[in-house]
Protein backbone atom coordinates (compact mmCIF):
# COMPACT_ATOMS: atom_id res chain seq x y z
CA UNK A 1 0.00 0.00 0.00
CA UNK A 2 1.08 3.81 -0.41
CA UNK A 3 2.58 5.36 2.06
CA UNK A 4 2.49 9.04 2.78
CA UNK A 5 4.46 11.34 5.27
CA UNK A 6 2.31 14.90 5.66
CA UNK A 7 3.48 17.66 8.04
CA UNK A 8 1.68 20.65 9.43
CA UNK A 9 3.76 23.26 10.71
CA UNK A 10 2.73 26.10 13.66
CA UNK A 11 0.23 28.25 11.47
CA UNK A 12 -1.59 24.72 10.30
CA UNK A 13 -1.88 23.76 13.75
CA UNK A 14 -2.73 27.13 15.72
CA UNK A 15 -6.26 26.47 16.90
CA UNK A 16 -8.87 23.12 17.29
CA UNK A 17 -10.50 24.68 14.19
CA UNK A 18 -7.42 24.12 12.11
CA UNK A 19 -6.41 20.74 14.06
CA UNK A 20 -9.80 19.27 12.65
CA UNK A 21 -8.99 20.55 9.20
CA UNK A 22 -5.74 18.80 8.97
CA UNK A 23 -7.11 15.63 10.58
CA UNK A 24 -9.40 15.86 7.56
CA UNK A 25 -6.58 15.87 5.05
CA UNK A 26 -4.80 12.92 6.81
CA UNK A 27 -8.24 10.83 6.94
CA UNK A 28 -8.79 11.68 3.35
CA UNK A 29 -5.55 10.70 2.21
CA UNK A 30 -6.07 7.36 3.90
CA UNK A 31 -9.42 6.99 2.62
CA UNK A 32 -8.12 7.42 -0.89
CA UNK A 33 -6.18 3.64 -0.11
CA UNK A 34 -2.73 5.15 1.32
CA UNK A 35 -1.51 4.64 4.90
CA UNK A 36 -0.75 7.89 6.25
CA UNK A 37 2.18 9.46 8.88
CA UNK A 38 1.34 12.64 10.08
CA UNK A 39 4.38 14.67 11.60
CA UNK A 40 3.09 17.87 13.80
CA UNK A 41 4.76 20.79 14.93
CA UNK A 42 3.83 22.52 18.24
CA UNK A 43 0.56 25.10 17.67
CA UNK A 44 1.15 28.24 16.48
CA UNK A 45 3.72 30.36 18.19
CA UNK A 46 4.20 27.71 21.29
CA UNK A 47 7.63 27.24 20.79
CA UNK A 48 8.62 30.74 20.94
CA UNK A 49 6.79 31.57 23.70
CA UNK A 50 8.47 28.56 25.74
CA UNK A 51 11.82 29.89 24.34
CA UNK A 52 10.77 33.67 26.11
CA UNK A 53 9.42 31.65 29.10
CA UNK A 54 12.98 30.17 29.41
CA UNK A 55 14.71 33.83 29.09
CA UNK A 56 12.15 35.12 31.80
CA UNK A 57 14.01 32.98 34.21
CA UNK A 58 17.92 32.93 32.84
CA UNK A 59 19.43 34.03 29.77
CA UNK A 60 21.54 31.39 30.20
CA UNK A 61 19.18 27.93 30.38
CA UNK A 62 20.87 24.32 29.95
CA UNK A 63 20.96 22.80 26.15
CA UNK A 64 19.13 20.18 27.97
CA UNK A 65 16.39 21.75 29.99
CA UNK A 66 15.84 24.12 26.92
CA UNK A 67 15.11 19.93 25.06
CA UNK A 68 13.05 19.05 28.19
CA UNK A 69 10.92 22.38 27.88
CA UNK A 70 10.46 22.72 24.46
CA UNK A 71 9.85 19.29 23.26
CA UNK A 72 6.30 19.86 25.15
CA UNK A 73 4.90 21.87 22.36
CA UNK A 74 5.08 19.38 19.94
CA UNK A 75 3.51 16.64 23.08
CA UNK A 76 0.27 19.11 23.18
CA UNK A 77 0.09 18.87 19.01
CA UNK A 78 -0.03 15.02 18.88
CA UNK A 79 -2.37 14.16 21.66
CA UNK A 80 -4.75 16.89 20.27
CA UNK A 81 -4.29 15.48 16.56
CA UNK A 82 -4.87 12.02 17.72
CA UNK A 83 -8.16 12.96 19.61
CA UNK A 84 -9.15 15.06 16.68
CA UNK A 85 -8.70 11.81 14.04
CA UNK A 86 -10.98 9.64 17.13
CA UNK A 87 -13.58 12.76 17.19
CA UNK A 88 -13.96 12.37 13.16
CA UNK A 89 -14.30 8.29 13.47
CA UNK A 90 -11.14 6.96 12.58
CA UNK A 91 -7.95 5.25 14.02
CA UNK A 92 -4.82 7.25 15.33
CA UNK A 93 -2.09 6.80 17.67
CA UNK A 94 0.17 9.59 18.94
CA UNK A 95 3.61 8.87 19.54
CA UNK A 96 6.79 11.09 20.78
CA UNK A 97 10.13 11.19 19.39
CA UNK A 98 11.65 8.45 21.58
CA UNK A 99 8.38 6.34 21.34
CA UNK A 100 9.20 6.29 17.33
CA UNK A 101 12.74 5.25 18.19
CA UNK A 102 14.28 8.46 16.66
CA UNK A 103 17.86 8.36 18.05
CA UNK A 104 19.97 11.59 17.63
CA UNK A 105 23.32 12.64 19.25
CA UNK A 106 23.68 14.79 22.22
CA UNK A 107 23.72 18.12 20.76
CA UNK A 108 21.14 20.01 22.51
CA UNK A 109 19.05 22.17 20.75
CA UNK A 110 20.52 21.04 17.36
CA UNK A 111 21.07 17.49 17.46
CA UNK A 112 21.20 15.35 14.69
CA UNK A 113 19.59 12.02 13.81
CA UNK A 114 21.79 9.15 13.97
CA UNK A 115 18.58 6.36 13.73
CA UNK A 116 15.01 5.43 13.88
CA UNK A 117 13.53 2.33 14.10
CA UNK A 118 10.22 1.98 11.71
CA UNK A 119 8.98 -1.70 13.08
CA UNK A 120 6.40 0.47 15.44
CA UNK A 121 5.47 2.37 12.83
CA UNK A 122 5.02 -0.11 10.82
CA UNK A 123 2.78 -2.07 12.81
CA UNK A 124 0.19 0.56 13.82
CA UNK A 125 0.25 1.43 10.44
CA UNK A 126 -0.49 -2.09 9.14
CA UNK A 127 -3.16 -2.14 11.69
CA UNK A 128 -5.28 1.01 10.33
CA UNK A 129 -4.30 3.74 12.54
CA UNK A 130 -3.42 6.81 11.17
CA UNK A 131 0.62 7.94 12.86
CA UNK A 132 0.89 10.56 14.37
CA UNK A 133 4.54 11.66 15.14
CA UNK A 134 5.63 14.67 17.27
CA UNK A 135 8.07 16.49 14.80
CA UNK A 136 10.91 18.19 16.25
CA UNK A 137 12.23 15.45 18.77
CA UNK A 138 14.12 12.63 19.53
CA UNK A 139 16.25 10.93 22.02
CA UNK A 140 20.35 10.66 22.62
CA UNK A 141 21.62 7.15 23.65
CA UNK A 142 21.07 7.82 27.73
CA UNK A 143 17.36 9.07 27.09
CA UNK A 144 17.77 12.89 27.13
CA UNK A 145 15.15 14.71 25.37
CA UNK A 146 17.15 16.88 22.09
CA UNK A 147 15.39 18.32 19.42
CA UNK A 148 16.78 18.97 16.09
CA UNK A 149 17.22 22.90 15.50
CA UNK A 150 14.14 25.53 14.75
CA UNK A 151 12.34 24.26 12.19
CA UNK A 152 13.18 20.54 12.67
CA UNK A 153 9.58 19.50 12.05
CA UNK A 154 10.38 19.37 8.19
CA UNK A 155 13.76 17.08 9.16
CA UNK A 156 11.65 14.74 11.22
CA UNK A 157 9.03 14.62 8.56
CA UNK A 158 11.69 14.19 5.81
CA UNK A 159 13.72 11.41 8.01
CA UNK A 160 10.62 9.78 8.54
CA UNK A 161 9.47 9.91 4.76
CA UNK A 162 12.87 8.16 3.68
CA UNK A 163 12.94 5.32 5.95
CA UNK A 164 9.42 4.45 5.48
CA UNK A 165 10.24 4.85 1.98
CA UNK A 166 7.18 6.81 1.85
CA UNK A 167 6.03 7.51 -1.88
CA UNK A 168 5.18 11.46 -0.85
CA UNK A 169 6.72 13.54 1.86
CA UNK A 170 3.44 16.76 1.78
CA UNK A 171 4.73 19.83 3.99
CA UNK A 172 1.25 21.86 4.53
CA UNK A 173 2.11 25.09 5.81
CA UNK A 174 0.79 28.79 5.69
CA UNK A 175 2.17 29.68 2.36
CA UNK A 176 0.51 27.80 -0.77
CA UNK A 177 4.40 27.09 -1.55
CA UNK A 178 7.97 27.94 -2.11
CA UNK A 179 8.42 31.31 -3.72
CA UNK A 180 11.10 33.36 -5.46
CA UNK A 181 11.58 34.92 -2.09
CA UNK A 182 9.44 35.35 1.38
CA UNK A 183 6.29 36.83 -0.22
CA UNK A 184 5.74 38.24 3.12
CA UNK A 185 8.76 40.66 2.66
CA UNK A 186 8.26 41.02 -1.29
CA UNK A 187 4.50 40.41 -2.38
CA UNK A 188 5.51 40.37 -6.13
CA UNK A 189 7.33 36.90 -5.38
CA UNK A 190 6.35 34.33 -7.41
CA UNK A 191 5.09 30.59 -6.72
CA UNK A 192 7.49 28.48 -8.24
CA UNK A 193 6.06 25.00 -9.65
CA UNK A 194 9.72 23.30 -8.83
CA UNK A 195 12.89 24.27 -7.26
CA UNK A 196 15.63 21.19 -7.05
CA UNK A 197 17.48 20.37 -4.18
CA UNK A 198 20.25 22.22 -4.40
CA UNK A 199 18.82 25.72 -4.56
CA UNK A 200 16.33 25.08 -2.54
CA UNK A 201 18.75 23.94 0.12
CA UNK A 202 21.44 27.40 -0.46
CA UNK A 203 17.89 29.21 -0.18
CA UNK A 204 16.73 27.79 2.73
CA UNK A 205 20.33 28.31 4.69
CA UNK A 206 20.41 31.90 3.27
CA UNK A 207 17.11 32.63 4.43
CA UNK A 208 13.94 31.03 3.18
CA UNK A 209 12.60 30.00 6.15
CA UNK A 210 9.91 27.90 4.36
CA UNK A 211 12.05 24.63 4.38
CA UNK A 212 14.51 24.10 7.01
CA UNK A 213 17.68 23.45 4.97
CA UNK A 214 18.57 20.32 7.23
CA UNK A 215 15.53 18.56 6.12
CA UNK A 216 16.62 18.97 2.34
CA UNK A 217 19.89 17.36 3.04
CA UNK A 218 18.11 14.54 3.91
CA UNK A 219 16.10 14.86 0.88
CA UNK A 220 18.70 15.01 -1.29
CA UNK A 221 20.54 12.01 0.29
CA UNK A 222 17.55 9.94 0.18
CA UNK A 223 16.19 11.21 -3.19
CA UNK A 224 12.67 11.93 -1.06
CA UNK A 225 10.46 14.29 -3.47
CA UNK A 226 9.18 16.98 -1.27
CA UNK A 227 5.23 18.54 -2.11
CA UNK A 228 5.24 22.19 -0.05
CA UNK A 229 1.97 23.13 0.00
CA UNK A 230 -1.11 24.98 1.45
CA UNK A 231 -2.66 23.30 4.69
CA UNK A 232 -5.86 25.65 3.87
CA UNK A 233 -6.18 25.00 0.38
CA UNK A 234 -5.82 22.25 -2.60
CA UNK A 235 -3.45 24.82 -4.31
CA UNK A 236 -1.23 22.75 -6.31
CA UNK A 237 2.25 23.84 -4.45
CA UNK A 238 5.64 23.66 -5.29
CA UNK A 239 7.72 20.49 -5.62
CA UNK A 240 11.32 19.67 -4.27
CA UNK A 241 13.28 17.23 -6.58
CA UNK A 242 16.90 16.85 -8.45
CA UNK A 243 15.45 18.78 -11.32
CA UNK A 244 15.23 23.02 -11.18
CA UNK A 245 12.16 24.51 -13.07
CA UNK A 246 14.18 25.55 -16.04
CA UNK A 247 17.06 25.35 -17.81
CA UNK A 248 18.33 28.85 -18.88
CA UNK A 249 17.86 30.93 -15.72
CA UNK A 250 20.30 32.07 -14.05
CA UNK A 251 18.38 32.97 -10.82
CA UNK A 252 15.89 31.00 -9.13
CA UNK A 253 15.22 32.43 -6.20
CA UNK A 254 16.41 35.35 -3.64
CA UNK A 255 16.59 35.54 0.47
CA UNK A 256 17.37 38.03 3.30
CA UNK A 257 18.81 36.72 6.60
CA UNK A 258 18.00 39.92 8.27
CA UNK A 259 19.29 39.62 11.51
CA UNK A 260 23.25 38.96 10.99
CA UNK A 261 26.34 40.28 12.43
CA UNK A 262 29.66 40.92 11.41
CA UNK A 263 32.78 39.91 13.15
CA UNK A 264 36.39 41.22 11.85
CA UNK A 265 39.33 39.62 13.69
CA UNK A 266 42.05 42.72 12.00
CA UNK A 267 46.13 41.85 12.47
CA UNK A 268 46.16 38.11 12.49
CA UNK A 269 49.21 36.30 12.06
CA UNK A 270 49.07 35.52 8.13
CA UNK A 271 50.44 32.07 8.88
CA UNK A 272 48.95 28.51 8.21
CA UNK A 273 46.91 27.43 11.63
CA UNK A 274 45.27 31.05 12.37
CA UNK A 275 42.06 30.45 10.70
CA UNK A 276 41.79 26.80 11.72
CA UNK A 277 42.65 28.72 15.64
CA UNK A 278 39.49 30.93 15.34
CA UNK A 279 37.04 28.93 13.57
CA UNK A 280 37.29 25.72 15.56
CA UNK A 281 37.01 27.49 18.14
CA UNK A 282 33.54 28.79 17.30
CA UNK A 283 32.61 25.43 16.00
CA UNK A 284 33.11 23.92 18.98
CA UNK A 285 30.12 26.42 20.50
CA UNK A 286 28.34 24.81 17.34
CA UNK A 287 28.03 28.66 15.71
CA UNK A 288 27.52 28.30 12.03
CA UNK A 289 29.71 30.93 10.21
CA UNK A 290 28.97 32.18 6.55
CA UNK A 291 30.55 34.69 4.82
CA UNK A 292 34.31 34.03 5.07
CA UNK A 293 37.08 36.50 3.72
CA UNK A 294 40.46 36.71 4.24
CA UNK A 295 42.25 39.47 3.58
CA UNK A 296 46.09 39.47 3.13
CA UNK A 297 47.44 42.76 4.63
CA UNK A 298 50.78 44.20 4.76
CA UNK A 299 53.67 42.69 7.26
CA UNK A 300 53.07 39.05 7.69
CA UNK A 301 49.50 40.10 8.39
CA UNK A 302 45.70 39.19 7.60
CA UNK A 303 42.53 40.67 8.44
CA UNK A 304 39.91 38.17 9.09
CA UNK A 305 35.83 38.71 8.63
CA UNK A 306 32.95 36.30 8.70
CA UNK A 307 29.39 36.66 9.80
CA UNK A 308 27.23 34.93 12.24
CA UNK A 309 23.68 34.69 13.28
CA UNK A 310 22.82 37.90 15.38
CA UNK A 311 21.97 35.87 18.14
CA UNK A 312 24.85 34.06 18.19
CA UNK A 313 27.04 37.32 18.16
CA UNK A 314 28.19 37.06 22.02
CA UNK A 315 29.09 33.38 22.29
CA UNK A 316 30.89 34.03 18.72
CA UNK A 317 33.23 37.03 20.20
CA UNK A 318 33.55 35.08 23.41
CA UNK A 319 35.59 32.36 20.94
CA UNK A 320 37.55 34.52 19.18
CA UNK A 321 38.84 36.35 22.33
CA UNK A 322 39.53 32.87 23.37
CA UNK A 323 41.64 32.07 20.27
CA UNK A 324 42.92 35.68 19.89
CA UNK A 325 44.40 35.47 23.46
CA UNK A 326 46.41 32.54 21.80
CA UNK A 327 47.78 34.08 18.65
CA UNK A 328 47.62 37.71 19.32
CA UNK A 329 45.82 40.28 16.84
CA UNK A 330 45.66 43.94 16.78
CA UNK A 331 42.05 44.04 17.25
CA UNK A 332 38.35 42.65 17.16
CA UNK A 333 35.56 44.72 16.08
CA UNK A 334 31.92 44.05 15.15
CA UNK A 335 28.83 45.01 13.63
CA UNK A 336 25.21 43.90 14.53
CA UNK A 337 23.50 45.97 12.27
CA UNK A 338 23.75 44.21 9.34
CA UNK A 339 21.91 41.95 6.88
CA UNK A 340 22.79 39.32 3.88
CA UNK A 341 20.84 39.47 0.58
CA UNK A 342 21.80 36.40 -1.51
CA UNK A 343 20.60 35.24 -5.37
CA UNK A 344 20.67 31.23 -5.72
CA UNK A 345 20.68 29.46 -8.82
CA UNK A 346 21.92 26.45 -10.49
CA UNK A 347 22.27 28.48 -13.65
CA UNK A 348 24.66 31.05 -12.64
CA UNK A 349 27.65 28.44 -13.13
CA UNK A 350 26.74 28.80 -16.85
CA UNK A 351 26.28 32.14 -17.65
CA UNK A 352 28.38 35.21 -17.44
CA UNK A 353 27.59 38.70 -16.20
CA UNK A 354 25.21 37.19 -13.05
CA UNK A 355 27.34 38.96 -10.43
CA UNK A 356 27.80 42.08 -12.06
CA UNK A 357 23.78 42.68 -13.27
CA UNK A 358 23.24 41.95 -9.16
CA UNK A 359 25.92 44.54 -8.52
CA UNK A 360 24.62 47.24 -10.92
CA UNK A 361 21.08 46.57 -9.39
CA UNK A 362 22.22 47.67 -5.62
CA UNK A 363 24.03 50.20 -6.84
CA UNK A 364 20.89 51.64 -8.93
CA UNK A 365 19.06 51.34 -5.51
CA UNK A 366 21.93 53.38 -3.94
CA UNK A 367 23.06 50.56 -1.52
CA UNK A 368 26.50 50.10 -0.38
CA UNK A 369 28.14 46.67 -0.34
CA UNK A 370 30.06 45.93 2.64
CA UNK A 371 31.02 42.24 1.42
CA UNK A 372 30.46 40.00 -0.64
CA UNK A 373 31.63 36.07 -1.09
CA UNK A 374 30.08 34.02 -4.15
CA UNK A 375 29.69 30.00 -4.86
CA UNK A 376 29.00 27.87 -7.61
CA UNK A 377 25.38 28.70 -7.50
CA UNK A 378 24.94 31.95 -5.03
CA UNK A 379 26.02 35.23 -4.83
CA UNK A 380 25.75 36.66 -1.38
CA UNK A 381 25.98 40.27 0.01
CA UNK A 382 26.18 41.62 3.12
CA UNK A 383 24.37 45.50 3.45
CA UNK A 384 22.97 47.80 6.10
CA UNK A 385 20.13 46.11 7.44
CA UNK A 386 18.55 49.33 7.53
CA UNK A 387 18.65 48.43 3.78
CA UNK A 388 17.96 44.89 3.12
CA UNK A 389 14.49 44.87 1.90
CA UNK A 390 15.20 47.28 -0.62
CA UNK A 391 18.39 45.39 -1.63
CA UNK A 392 16.05 42.04 -1.56
CA UNK A 393 13.87 43.95 -4.20
CA UNK A 394 16.00 45.29 -6.47
CA UNK A 395 17.84 42.04 -6.74
CA UNK A 396 14.50 40.16 -7.36
CA UNK A 397 13.90 42.81 -10.06
CA UNK A 398 16.79 42.44 -11.21
CA UNK A 399 16.61 38.70 -12.30
CA UNK A 400 13.02 39.24 -12.86
CA UNK A 401 11.58 36.74 -10.89
CA UNK A 402 8.15 37.72 -10.76
CA UNK A 403 8.04 36.29 -14.27
CA UNK A 404 7.20 32.38 -15.41
CA UNK A 405 10.37 31.52 -16.39
CA UNK A 406 10.68 29.20 -19.67
CA UNK A 407 9.79 25.70 -18.31
CA UNK A 408 12.99 23.14 -18.30
CA UNK A 409 11.29 19.28 -20.28
CA UNK A 410 9.45 17.02 -17.86
CA UNK A 411 10.92 16.82 -14.71
CA UNK A 412 12.67 12.90 -15.11
CA UNK A 413 9.78 10.30 -13.74
CA UNK A 414 9.91 10.56 -10.08
CA UNK A 415 8.67 6.85 -9.24
CA UNK A 416 11.54 5.75 -11.41
CA UNK A 417 14.08 8.12 -9.91
CA UNK A 418 12.61 6.77 -6.18
CA UNK A 419 13.28 3.20 -7.52
CA UNK A 420 16.55 3.72 -8.29
CA UNK A 421 17.28 5.07 -4.60
CA UNK A 422 15.89 3.32 -2.71
CA UNK A 423 18.60 0.41 -3.17
CA UNK A 424 21.27 3.66 -1.88
CA UNK A 425 18.70 4.38 1.03
CA UNK A 426 18.99 0.66 2.39
CA UNK A 427 22.62 0.39 1.88
CA UNK A 428 22.66 3.96 3.57
CA UNK A 429 21.03 3.22 6.42
CA UNK A 430 22.56 0.21 7.46
CA UNK A 431 25.24 1.01 10.09
CA UNK A 432 25.97 4.32 9.50
CA UNK A 433 24.24 7.73 10.74
CA UNK A 434 21.62 9.14 8.64
CA UNK A 435 22.92 12.85 9.09
CA UNK A 436 26.36 11.86 8.63
CA UNK A 437 28.80 13.52 6.52
CA UNK A 438 29.00 12.51 3.14
CA UNK A 439 31.46 13.37 0.57
CA UNK A 440 31.01 12.85 -2.35
CA UNK A 441 34.14 14.56 -4.57
CA UNK A 442 37.55 16.12 -3.87
CA UNK A 443 39.16 17.89 -6.73
CA UNK A 444 41.63 20.33 -7.60
CA UNK A 445 41.20 23.17 -10.52
CA UNK A 446 44.86 24.62 -11.69
CA UNK A 447 43.41 26.30 -14.40
CA UNK A 448 42.53 29.71 -12.39
CA UNK A 449 44.42 32.93 -11.77
CA UNK A 450 44.07 35.68 -8.77
CA UNK A 451 43.54 39.06 -8.84
CA UNK A 452 42.81 41.80 -5.80
CA UNK A 453 42.24 45.14 -6.09
CA UNK A 454 43.52 46.85 -2.58
CA UNK A 455 41.95 49.73 -1.46
CA UNK A 456 38.36 50.02 -3.32
CA UNK A 457 36.55 53.19 -1.87
CA UNK A 458 33.79 51.48 0.21
CA UNK A 459 30.64 53.12 -1.76
CA UNK A 460 27.56 51.91 -3.38
CA UNK A 461 28.29 51.37 -7.56
CA UNK A 462 32.08 49.70 -7.19
CA UNK A 463 31.63 46.28 -7.89
CA UNK A 464 29.53 47.18 -10.12
CA UNK A 465 31.82 49.17 -12.67
CA UNK A 466 34.43 46.12 -11.76
CA UNK A 467 32.40 43.82 -13.17
CA UNK A 468 31.04 45.24 -15.41
CA UNK A 469 33.73 45.92 -17.60
CA UNK A 470 35.59 42.96 -16.27
CA UNK A 471 32.17 41.17 -18.29
CA UNK A 472 32.45 43.73 -21.11
CA UNK A 473 36.03 42.00 -22.06
CA UNK A 474 34.40 38.61 -22.24
CA UNK A 475 35.98 37.34 -19.37
CA UNK A 476 34.36 34.46 -17.10
CA UNK A 477 35.02 34.93 -13.55
CA UNK A 478 34.36 32.54 -10.37
CA UNK A 479 35.46 33.21 -7.08
CA UNK A 480 34.61 36.76 -5.67
CA UNK A 481 35.51 38.11 -2.63
CA UNK A 482 35.12 41.85 -0.96
CA UNK A 483 36.27 42.09 2.38
CA UNK A 484 35.53 44.36 4.81
CA UNK A 485 39.58 45.94 5.86
CA UNK A 486 38.80 47.67 8.67
CA UNK A 487 40.73 51.24 7.42
CA UNK A 488 37.40 53.23 6.93
CA UNK A 489 35.77 53.71 3.76
CA UNK A 490 38.16 51.27 1.77
CA UNK A 491 37.57 47.57 1.10
CA UNK A 492 39.56 45.03 -1.33
CA UNK A 493 38.02 43.31 -4.10
CA UNK A 494 39.94 39.51 -5.05
CA UNK A 495 38.19 37.69 -7.55
CA UNK A 496 39.29 34.58 -9.83
CA UNK A 497 39.91 34.61 -13.45
CA UNK A 498 41.23 31.14 -15.99
CA UNK A 499 44.41 31.55 -15.86
CA UNK A 500 44.49 32.83 -20.26
CA UNK A 501 42.45 35.81 -18.93
CA UNK A 502 44.86 36.73 -16.77
CA UNK A 503 46.98 39.62 -18.57
CA UNK A 504 43.28 41.17 -19.70
CA UNK A 505 41.99 41.05 -16.47
CA UNK A 506 44.86 42.60 -14.60
CA UNK A 507 45.15 45.73 -17.88
CA UNK A 508 40.90 46.15 -16.50
CA UNK A 509 41.98 46.03 -13.24
CA UNK A 510 44.68 48.84 -13.17
CA UNK A 511 42.37 50.96 -15.73
CA UNK A 512 39.59 50.84 -12.75
CA UNK A 513 42.26 50.88 -9.67
CA UNK A 514 43.50 54.53 -11.71
CA UNK A 515 39.72 55.67 -12.20
CA UNK A 516 39.20 55.07 -8.11
CA UNK A 517 42.26 55.89 -6.94
CA UNK A 518 42.79 52.55 -5.58
CA UNK A 519 46.17 51.36 -3.58
CA UNK A 520 47.22 48.80 -5.82
CA UNK A 521 46.27 45.66 -8.15
CA UNK A 522 48.30 42.38 -7.48
CA UNK A 523 47.75 39.35 -8.93
CA UNK A 524 49.18 36.17 -9.07
CA UNK A 525 49.33 33.34 -11.84
CA UNK A 526 49.56 30.59 -10.33
CA UNK A 527 46.84 29.85 -7.87
CA UNK A 528 45.27 26.28 -7.10
CA UNK A 529 41.77 25.75 -6.17
CA UNK A 530 40.81 23.10 -4.25
CA UNK A 531 37.12 21.86 -3.65
CA UNK A 532 35.57 19.12 -1.45
CA UNK A 533 31.78 18.50 -2.63
CA UNK A 534 28.62 16.95 -1.15
CA UNK A 535 25.70 17.29 1.19
CA UNK A 536 25.22 19.42 4.30
CA UNK A 537 28.86 21.05 3.83
CA UNK A 538 28.15 23.99 5.52
CA UNK A 539 26.10 23.07 8.65
CA UNK A 540 28.41 20.11 9.03
CA UNK A 541 30.93 23.35 10.66
CA UNK A 542 33.33 20.36 10.90
CA UNK A 543 33.86 20.05 6.95
CA UNK A 544 35.82 23.32 6.82
CA UNK A 545 37.80 23.00 10.22
CA UNK A 546 39.38 19.58 8.69
CA UNK A 547 40.31 21.26 5.73
CA UNK A 548 41.94 23.58 7.78
CA UNK A 549 43.84 21.51 9.90
CA UNK A 550 44.89 19.13 7.11
CA UNK A 551 46.50 23.01 5.35
CA UNK A 552 48.23 23.78 8.65
CA UNK A 553 49.67 20.63 9.47
CA UNK A 554 51.15 20.42 6.08
CA UNK A 555 52.02 24.10 6.67
CA UNK A 556 49.91 25.62 3.16
CA UNK A 557 48.73 28.71 3.96
CA UNK A 558 45.11 29.14 2.80
CA UNK A 559 44.58 32.46 0.28
CA UNK A 560 40.80 31.99 -0.49
CA UNK A 561 38.19 30.27 0.55
CA UNK A 562 34.08 29.81 0.03
CA UNK A 563 31.36 27.77 0.99
CA UNK A 564 28.03 26.84 0.27
CA UNK A 565 25.68 23.55 1.73
CA UNK A 566 27.01 21.26 -1.13
CA UNK A 567 30.77 22.54 -1.52
CA UNK A 568 33.66 24.30 0.16
CA UNK A 569 36.41 25.66 -2.36
CA UNK A 570 39.80 26.63 -1.18
CA UNK A 571 42.73 28.40 -2.61
CA UNK A 572 46.04 28.11 -2.00
CA UNK A 573 49.39 28.82 -3.51
CA UNK A 574 49.63 26.99 -7.07
CA UNK A 575 52.81 25.28 -6.48
CA UNK A 576 50.70 23.69 -3.48
CA UNK A 577 47.74 22.27 -5.52
CA UNK A 578 48.97 18.47 -5.30
CA UNK A 579 49.83 18.44 -2.28
CA UNK A 580 46.86 19.96 -0.94
CA UNK A 581 44.94 17.70 -2.83
CA UNK A 582 46.62 14.90 -1.33
CA UNK A 583 46.19 16.09 2.62
CA UNK A 584 42.52 16.73 1.52
CA UNK A 585 41.56 12.92 0.56
CA UNK A 586 43.86 11.64 3.54
CA UNK A 587 41.75 14.18 5.71
CA UNK A 588 38.66 13.07 4.47
CA UNK A 589 39.40 9.11 3.93
CA UNK A 590 36.41 8.08 6.03
CA UNK A 591 33.68 10.10 4.27
CA UNK A 592 34.83 10.00 0.94
CA UNK A 593 32.12 7.40 -0.93
P1 LIG B 1 5.55 26.25 9.38
O1 LIG B 1 5.11 26.70 10.73
O2 LIG B 1 4.46 25.67 8.57
O3 LIG B 1 6.78 25.40 9.41
P2 LIG B 1 7.19 28.49 8.60
O4 LIG B 1 6.82 29.78 9.23
O5 LIG B 1 8.34 27.75 9.11
O6 LIG B 1 5.88 27.59 8.60
O7 LIG B 1 7.40 28.69 7.02
C1 LIG B 1 6.43 29.36 6.25
C2 LIG B 1 6.85 30.82 6.08
O8 LIG B 1 8.08 30.88 5.39
C3 LIG B 1 5.91 31.64 5.23
O9 LIG B 1 4.87 32.16 5.99
C4 LIG B 1 6.82 32.69 4.62
O10 LIG B 1 6.66 33.94 5.24
C5 LIG B 1 8.23 32.20 4.90
N1 LIG B 1 9.09 32.17 3.72
C6 LIG B 1 10.38 32.61 3.69
N2 LIG B 1 10.89 32.46 2.48
C7 LIG B 1 9.94 31.90 1.71
C8 LIG B 1 9.91 31.50 0.35
N3 LIG B 1 10.98 31.62 -0.47
N4 LIG B 1 8.76 30.94 -0.12
C9 LIG B 1 7.70 30.79 0.68
N5 LIG B 1 7.67 31.18 1.97
C10 LIG B 1 8.78 31.73 2.50
N1 LIG C 1 8.14 23.80 16.91
C1 LIG C 1 9.49 23.88 16.44
C2 LIG C 1 9.83 25.32 16.08
O1 LIG C 1 8.99 26.19 16.19
C3 LIG C 1 9.76 22.97 15.28
C4 LIG C 1 8.98 23.28 14.03
O2 LIG C 1 7.94 23.92 14.07
O3 LIG C 1 9.41 22.85 12.96
O4 LIG C 1 10.93 25.58 15.71
MG1 LIG D 1 8.87 25.72 9.35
Amino acid sequence: MPLIVQKFGGTSVADSQKILAAARKAIRAQQQGNQVVMVVSAMGKNTDLLVDLAGQITDRPSAREMDMLLSTGEQVSVALMAMAIHSLGHEAVSLTGAQIGIRTDSSHTKARIKSISTERMQRLLDEGNIVIAAGFQGIDEDFNITTLGRGGSDTTAVALAAVLQANACEIYTDVDGVYTTDPRILPEARRVTRISYDEMLELASLGAGVMYNRSIEFAKKFGVPIHVRSSLSDAPGTTIVAQAESDNQAVCGAALMKDEARISVLGVPDKPGSSLEIFSRIAARNISVDMIVQNVGADGKADLSFTVPKNELRAALEAVQDATNSLGADEVIHDDCVAKVSAVGLGMAKQTGVADKMFRALAAAGVNIQMITTSEIKISVLVDREQAQQALRAVHQSFELDKEPELAGAAEDEAVSRALDAAAVVAHLRGVDMEELAIDDISLDESQARISINGVPDTPGVAAKVFDEVAAAGIFVDMIIQSYTGNAGQASLTFTVPKEKLDDSVAVANRLAATFKCQSVTSSPDIAKLSVSGVGLRSHTGVAIRSFTAFSKAGINVEMINTSEVRVNVVVDGREGARALAQLNDAFSDVLR
